[in-house]
């Protein structure tokens, strides 16, 4: 599934230990454990991580608007006048449960993936 935004997970691959592990935006390309040069390469996100984006955007809106309304009383946030302030707290926690859970899903599932490349004879020469 493509939705044209270019956020795939990166993965690191080290030749000398014959792990891979995903690779943070703040690391370099190095291996976790030996500190050796690694091989970086992408795996596209799955819907699970497309969902993990969903869930934590409602999670934050529904907390300004939550915030808005019930803490602060402002009237552009009336919308939430129709909803009672305990479905806001359950949607509002819902929704970062659901991101912990698909976020849990994405890395398992790319982490799948990577290790299908990485064991491809083309990944390896
Ligand atoms: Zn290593």
């Amino acid at each position: 599934m493509r939705l044209g935004i270019p956020l795939p997970v990166k993965f690191c691959y080290c030749p000398e230990c014959k792990k891979i592990h995903p690779k943070n935006w703040y690391s370099r390309d190095k291996c976790e454990i030996c500190k050796g040069e690694c091989k970086t390469f992408v795996v596209k996100r799955t819907i699970y991580g497309w969902l993990m984006y969903v869930f934590s955007l409602l999670g934050v809106v529904v907390l300004v608007l939550y915030v808005g309304h019930f803490q602060m009383g402002w009237e552009a946030f009336g919308i939430m006048k129709s909803v009672p302030s305990d479905l806001a707290v359950v949607i509002l926690f819902g929704s970062i449960l659901a991101s912990f859970v698909f976020q849990y899903l994405e890395l398992s599932k790319t982490s799948e993936i990577a290790e299908r490349i990485s064991r491809s004879k083309d990944f390896r020469s």
